[in-house]
């Protein structure tokens, strides 16, 4: 567990400062992709940090952003909060994260609980959120209670250690390594 919890320099207190455009040594933001990341593999989290082209062409890329681009259009509206997170919000005012898949329920789930944080500890505003897989036809609630808002702050802090590194986190293998666009970055010889 991080030591620097409530300490001027802790990555939260950084980000919270930075977000409400107080002054700090090193403004802190943190992207709900970016949180996605941090849980799918923090060596994609560090290559994305450092503005690799994501691979367009990749399949499971194409797939993502056509179900998200698509689900729920005429029930969801967009909104830009700081420049730092861009949220779905439902006619009924939840907050609404698409996937294509469960198969990588907690990383979606982990960015959609960022978001209620963001919106809580930033804008002031409580919200519940639905986390949706309409391939699957499924929909689960999510909600910001204490220990999913200390998961987010842990996380943030795990997002500031991985991209203030100089170099990526060693690759470890994963089941979805073949369809991640960073994946000859790891793997090829
Ligand atoms: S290929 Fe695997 S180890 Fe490499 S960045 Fe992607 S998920 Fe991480």
């Amino acid at each position: 567990m991080s030591d620097d919890r409530s300490a001027p320099d802790d990555p939260v207190e950084k980000l919270l400062r930075s977000a409400r455009n107080e002054a700090v040594d090193e403004q802190f933001h943190v992207t709900g992709v970016m949180m996605q990341y941090y849980e799918v593999c923090e060596r994609e989290l560090w290559f994305a940090s450092r503005h690799l082209e994501i691979d367009r062409d990749n399949p499971a890329v194409v797939q993502g952003t056509q179900v998200d681009d698509d689900a729920y259009a005429e029930k969801r509206r967009n909104v830009s909060i700081d420049g730092t997170i861009a949220i779905d919000v439902l006619d009924d005012g939840r907050i609404l994260e698409v996937k294509p898949s469960s198969s990588l329920v907690e990383p979606a789930k982990l960015q959609l609980l960022y978001y209620l944080w963001y919106l809580d500890r930033v804008v002031g505003v409580e919200r519940e959120g639905v986390l949706a897989h309409p391939t699957e036809r499924r929909r689960e609630s999510v909600e910001l209670s204490d220990a999913n808002a200390e998961w987010v702050e842990e996380s943030i802090r795990g997002v500031h250690r991985v991209v203030t590194g100089d170099s990526p986190p060693p690759a470890d293998e994963k089941p979805f390594c073949d369809s991640c666009a960073y994946h000859d970055f790891c793997w090829s010889c």
